[in-house]
């Protein structure tokens, strides 16, 4: 009989958990057997002294087997899945999805909203008119079948242990430990079902990683976990030190996210390369190819505009309508615009993506508790990037919410993420090193 009081001792103390008590922990507390404090406190113990692989095995699967797992069966070893870690500006999923599509792969994709600083696909995909982010389990294989890529809104009944227990480590501060990071995220992406996964691991000011070394440790847990699975699963790093691209915002991320796919990289090195590089990985592990191999034919999918035909495919059998980003008659604009105004010079150096993510979200467009409403078409858009020059007078951003009492508080909260110097600053690599 395993009594959650002697499992917290034992964890405090720094012994290891046993198969059979991580099991009956996890499936007592999402019946509402052991209440929150006991879990708590278990919780911030593993925080302490950490799990070993064997324990971050048995917790992943023990959270993965308390709710449904898809199956994905029917498509062998094609289903392949990506995941971020979160971050500023973060659209690859709309870019990545269809090109991964496009190399063969099928993508059955369950997505979430976002909270805070971080944005959330779901948000970005409503942001188009007509889209249906909620449809059926039938409907959802049946386009992956028929046209390679579905992206849904995540089912309430993948991984609901993993739901409870974060919901508790979010309010009790026991996030940061990269066991329960590395067996909360794989659990999630484990029940969708797909043979690869590719893992997009964030690294800087506006992800949970600010630095490489731990980085690379989370990146290193999930894959040991997904392969203990019998996936094939491989980490990017990727930079995360400011935004993503220059949008941040739903409707005018998902704009940019067209633009590109339509062959406009005009200043989105960093977006263009992380997508390419994310929908190799999933092609690469799916066809068994060589990394530059899978790379040059993302490279050629996107260029030759199939990538982008594969999306509007994609868009339609969702019932999305993309006209109000393709027309320019149509374009929408949040009713209030205001541009924020450089007043020195010098070089942009670093830029605080968090501060920025949190500038966006004063102008409405992101939560701060999760039943907030969002303004689908507030945002920012960056002018400078880092390294950029910059002079008085320089537009530094572009500002849209439909509340301009807004404002104020989003441009002080923007002005103090950037920091600006007279020297050129050294630039940071977009890909900074990959797992498998
Ligand atoms: N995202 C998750 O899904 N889980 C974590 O623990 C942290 C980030």
């Amino acid at each position: 009989m395993t009594r959650i009081y002697d499992v917290i001792k034992k964890k405090r103390d720094g012994g290891t958990l046993s198969e059979g008590e991580i099991r009956r922990i996890v499936e007592d507390y999402t019946n509402d057997i052991i209440p929150d404090y006991q879990m708590s406190a278990l919780l911030m113990a593993i925080c302490i002294r950490g799990m070993n692989s064997e324990e971050t095995y048995y917790l992943t699967d023990a959270m993965v087997r308390s709710g449904d797992i898809i199956d994905l069966s029917r498509f062998g070893t094609r289903s392949a899945d990506k995941h971020s870690t979160g971050g500023v500006g973060d659209k690859t999923t709309m870019i990545v999805a269809p090109l991964a599509a496009e190399l063969g792969c099928r993508v059955a994709k369950m997505s979430g909203r976002g909270l805070g600083h971080t944005g959330g696909t779901i948000d970005k995909l409503e942001s188009i008119p007509g889209y249906r982010t909620m449809i059926t389990s039938e409907q959802f294989l049946e386009q992956v079948e028929k046209i390679g890529v579905c992206v849904m809104g995540a089912n309430t009944s993948i991984a609901p242990a993993d739901k409870k227990i974060y919901a508790l480590r979010d309010v009790t501060g026991t996030v940061e430990s990269i066991p329960l990071i590395a067996s909360s995220i794989m659990s999630k992406k484990l029940a969708a079902g797909s043979d690869t996964i590719v893992l997009d691991v964030t690294v800087g000011s506006g992800a949970f990683m600010k630095d490489i070394d731990c980085a690379r440790l989370l990146a290193a847990a999930m894959v040991d976990i997904g392969k203990a699975f019998g996936k094939r699963v491989s980490a990017v790093l990727t930079d995360m030190d400011q935004p993503l691209g220059r949008q941040i915002g739903n409707a005018s991320e998902m704009q940019e996210a067209i633009d590109l796919l339509r062959g406009n990289d005009a200043g989105l090195d960093d977006l263009r390369q992380v997508s390419l590089t994310l929908a190799a990985q999933m092609a690469a592990n799916v066809h068994g190819i060589g990394a530059d191999e899978a790379f040059a034919q993302a490279e050629r999918a996107w260029r030759s505009g199939a990538a982008y035909e594969r999306f509007l495919t994609w868009m339609q059998a969702q019932g999305g309508d993309i006209s109000v980003f393709t027309d320019p008659d149509k374009r929408r604009h949040a009713p209030h615009i205001r541009d924020i105004i450089a007043s020195e010079d010098g070089y942009l150096q670093k830029v605080d993506a968090e501060r920025i993510g949190g500038a966006a979200m004063l102008l409405g467009a992101g939560r701060q508790t999760k039943d907030d409403a969002i303004d689908l078409l507030a945002g920012i858009c960056m002018h400078k990037k880092v390294g950029m020059p910059v002079r008085r007078g320089d537009v530094l951003a572009t500002m849209q919410t439909s509340d301009p009492t807004r404002f104020a508080a989003a441009e002080t909260y923007y002005r103090q993420a950037l920091t600006v110097g007279d020297t050129v600053p050294v630039p940071r690599a977009h890909i900074l090193d990959i797992i498998t």
